[in-house]
């Protein structure tokens, strides 16, 4: 259908591990097919490869003149439409990496039961780099050559944002895609994380680092876990630190931290590092980091200039939320926390991952933990589909009942409640607390299924990615059967 011209990476740490994700990926598929030795190879195959890649170059008209970029849009499992997966903008990135993110998007929306395929883009841009102007026509002309192939639409492909993208280039991209259709009913649903005003959801932006906060809760309070891992049950009395404070990195610190009651004790980025074992102010740091782009100068923690120096600080969990390959054979020796929770796609590499269980740390794999994202994203399409905020035919019936049901309580047992009470009574649902309460119910219930089959074959595993990608195989497996395709 489309080119395939797949650039490739083959990028190796300086101890010589393969940090090519795709491979890496492949891998870890090959790992979880072994233990489904019932299960026909070729569907497994099928399953594995990526179906499309669109690789494109297009140019772009800049104030210093005509720039050619390079694009990509993998499509990597049809069995479930649309597909969805966010699209990323980094110097570096490559046609490997694409299509891995991409298979990384089928076993999530998999484990979480959100009905998709998977998919991921990107641009090669740095946007630290870039003004604004070039960067919205980068974006507009990306949607135009995703239309043009067929790449985008509500009922085709619906990408979200990744690294390197936000709310503003999905609000772009609608807008791009919307004056190439004009009169679609459907448009909006073309692409999720968009701002509210802009037929998005409540509750998107932080929904990764709020899922990462309902999965550790879950992984923290579940026996099964706890005795495996010899983990302490709760998040409240423990210490965090966290790699990359963008969308994902600082919504979960924040959440784990208020929410949670965790003390957020380390934070780490491409610039350095911040740590202070009494605690750091989780809304002065992000001011600080927001306004200087470095953690230097801020008076609430110490500075390190190494960007790893967050490894080596004591804490009881590790959170991840930057980018792949950041844990490695050559460093994970640091590392003090006795649970990792993978924020980022692929933040640890196999050889580190295998040191790590033999000292029994609990590894919470990227494929469950940062699937808040794609979960969210679905209610938005939906929302989008359905052309009406999610409550508002509820909220004031719900206010009603509220208001009666306290009202008999009272007459009944003759007392008043306190006003404490009342003031979180009688107010219905927002829009927001349906997103959480969905957000929340999905990552227990995932949580759960998880477990039961990384233990099922009753030899108490410690590897949840493979308990996670058995869990995905089954059921796209599942999907490929009752689509007729296969006997
Ligand atoms: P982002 O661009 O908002 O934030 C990434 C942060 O990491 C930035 O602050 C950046 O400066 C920092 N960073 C980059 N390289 C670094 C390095 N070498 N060391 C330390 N810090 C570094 O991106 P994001 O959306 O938060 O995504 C982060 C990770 O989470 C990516 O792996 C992405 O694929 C994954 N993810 C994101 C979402 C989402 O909803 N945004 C969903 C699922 C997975």
């Amino acid at each position: 259908m489309a080119t395939k011209k797949a650039s490739t990476s083959h990028a190796t740490s300086a101890g010589g591990e393969d940090l090519n994700l795709k491979h890496l990926v492949d891998r870890q598929f090959a790992r979880a097919a072994e233990m489904l030795p019932e299960f026909d190879p070729v569907i497994l195959e099928q399953i594995r490869i990526c179906n499309n890649v669109y690789e494109f170059s297009f140019p772009v008209r800049t104030k210093d003149g005509p720039r050619i970029f390079q694009g990509w849009r993998a499509e990597h499992s049809h069995h479930r439409k649309p597909l969805k997966g966010g699209i990323r903008y980094a110097p570096d990135v490559d046609g490997d990496e694409v299509q891995a993110l991409a298979a990384l998007m089928t076993y999530k929306c998999a484990i979480v039961d959100v009905p998709f395929g998977g998919s991921k883009g990107a641009v090669k841009i740095d946007p630290r780099k870039e003004s604004v102007e070039v960067i919205e026509a980068v974006t507009r002309r990306y949607t135009f050559e995703l239309a043009h192939k067929n790449f985008i639409g509500p009922g085709v492909n619906v990408p979200a944002p990744d690294m390197g993208t936000g709310e503003r280039e999905m609000a772009w991209i609608v807008d791009t895609y919307d004056a190439m259709h004009p009169g679609g009913l459907d448009n909006f649903a073309c692409t999720t994380g968009k701002p509210v005003s802009q037929g998005g959801i409540r509750g998107r932006t932080e929904a990764t680092g709020r899922g990462i906060y309902y999965g550790l809760r879950e992984a923290l309070n579940n026996d099964d876990a706890l005795k495996l891992f010899g983990l302490k049950r709760g998040l409240a009395d423990k210490t965090f630190v966290v790699q990359g404070f963008g969308n994902v990195g600082s919504h979960a610190a924040s959440i784990i931290a208020k929410e949670g009651g965790a003390k957020l004790v380390g934070v780490g980025e491409w610039n350095g590092c911040v740590e202070n074992a009494k605690g750091l102010d989780i809304d002065a740091l992000l001011a600080h980091w927001k306004e200087h782009k470095t953690f230097k100068g801020f008076a609430g923690g110490k500075y390190s200039a190494d960007p790893k120096a967050f490894l080596g600080v004591a804490c009881d969990i590790l959170v991840p939320a930057a980018r792949e390959n950041e844990i490695t054979l050559d460093n994970v020796a640091k590392i003090q926390a006795k649970v990792i929770a993978e924020g980022a796609n692929g933040p640890v590499t196999p050889g580190a991952e295998a040191e790590l269980l033999k000292k029994s740390i609990l590894i919470l794999p990227d494929i469950y933990m940062n699937a808040g994202g794609v979960t969210v994203s679905y209610f938005e399409w939906a929302k989008n589909l359905s052309h009406m905020r999610f409550g508002r035919l509820l909220k004031g019936f719900e206010a009603d009942r509220e208001h009666r049901m306290l009202a008999a309580v009272e007459q009944l047992t003759n007392k008043q409640v306190s006003e404490a009470t009342r003031t979180g009574l009688g107010k219905g649902p927002e829009e927001v607390d349906l997103v959480r309460s969905g957000l929340q119910g999905t990552m227990e219930d995932a949580y759960r299924e998880i477990m039961k089959t990384q233990l099922g074959n009753g030899k108490k595993s410690k590897d949840t990615r493979l308990g996670c990608y058995m869990v995905a195989i089954k059921k796209v497996y599942a999907s490929y059967q009752s689509l007729g395709i296969w006997p």
